[in-house]
């Protein structure tokens, strides 16, 4: 396996990079409703490269919706995401561009998503997963493809389950394979939306493991709604806290996770324990 020994996070280090580069994700005053319900109010937020940003927040807080307003898996009423400052999602002239131009910039630009429930192509080996979008999206041989996807799979501890079909593995391996595919592309940005959460308990840790291993190792950039809190503190660099669609608290996520001062997440992180 190339998969190196995993070292503990070096918190100040990292705030030093992270303080110092450019913003990956910038979000202005983004608003979003569905039927006239608002779900996202006026929301700003950035994310610097290689910074991991916990999203947490009750359910129906909006995280899903932030995490695919992000990716332009939706539209929104008003406000500007840029992704490593270019705008996505807008023409020039504000009309929205065609699904297709959509899918071609969200790769182009290299944002990145994993599902909470894995969202795997069925009838597709785990290799296939990878190395499928690999051909259709980015245009890659099959060779190359395959060669990526086989890396891809060894960094997340997978390639004995290569040629397994989704439904022949465990939801943990599943997500991997999911996170695998993610990376396939080397996005600029992941974005994981509550990665565990139909996990059973048991399989929770190898895919938080995997997870902070591309904090640690890979310095990769990452959005993450979560309700481990416990990782989140560990392995990211702030904790956003989102309630009723706008932002609440925020700060480091090893301070405002063991003393939040905000009574709201006091109370959500209370009941979290
Ligand atoms: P979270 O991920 O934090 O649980 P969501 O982003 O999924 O929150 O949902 C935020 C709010 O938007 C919730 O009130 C939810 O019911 C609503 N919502 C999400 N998706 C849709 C949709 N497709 N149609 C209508 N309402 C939606
Ligand atoms: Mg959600």
């Amino acid at each position: 396996a190339t998969a190196k020994a995993s070292r503990p996070l070096d918190k100040e280090k990292r705030w030093a990079a992270v303080a110092s580069s450019r913003a990956a994700v910038e979000i202005r005053d983004l608003r979003k409703s569905y039927s006239g319900r608002s779900v996202l109010d006026e929301l700003s937020l950035d994310v610097r490269v290689g910074e991991v940003v916990a999203l947490l927040g009750p359910s129906g807080s909006g995280k899903s919706t932030l995490l695919r307003c992000i990716n332009r898996l939706e539209t929104w009423d008003s406000g500007v995401i840029e992704v490593l400052g270019r705008r996505i999602g807008t023409r020039a002239d504000g009309r929205p561009r065609s699904p297709r131009a959509i899918a071609n910039e969200r790769a182009s630009v290299g944002v990145g998503m994993v599902f909470q429930n894995f969202n795997l192509f069925g009838h597709l080996t785990a290799r296939e997963n990878i190395a499928g979008p690999l051909r259709w999206v980015q245009g890659l041989s099959v060779s190359e493809a395959n060669r990526r996807a086989n890396e891809l799979l060894d960094r997340v501890g997978l390639s004995h389950r290569a040629d397994a079909l989704p439904r022949h593995m465990s939801g943990g391996q599943q997500q991997r394979v999911a996170i695998a595919r993610a990376l396939a592309p080397n996005p600029a940005v992941l974005l994981l939306d509550e990665p565990t959460s139909a996990l059973d308990p048991e399989l929770v840790s190898e895919v938080l493991e995997v997870i902070r291993r591309l904090a640690v190792e890979d310095g990769l950039t990452m959005v993450i709604s979560t309700h481990q809190i416990g990782f989140a503190r560990d392995v990211a660099d702030r904790a956003v806290f989102l309630a009723d669609g706008a932002i609440v608290e925020q700060g480091a996520a090893d301070e405002m996770l063991v003393r939040p001062k905000n009574p709201r997440t006091a109370q959500f992180l209370q009941i979290m324990e």
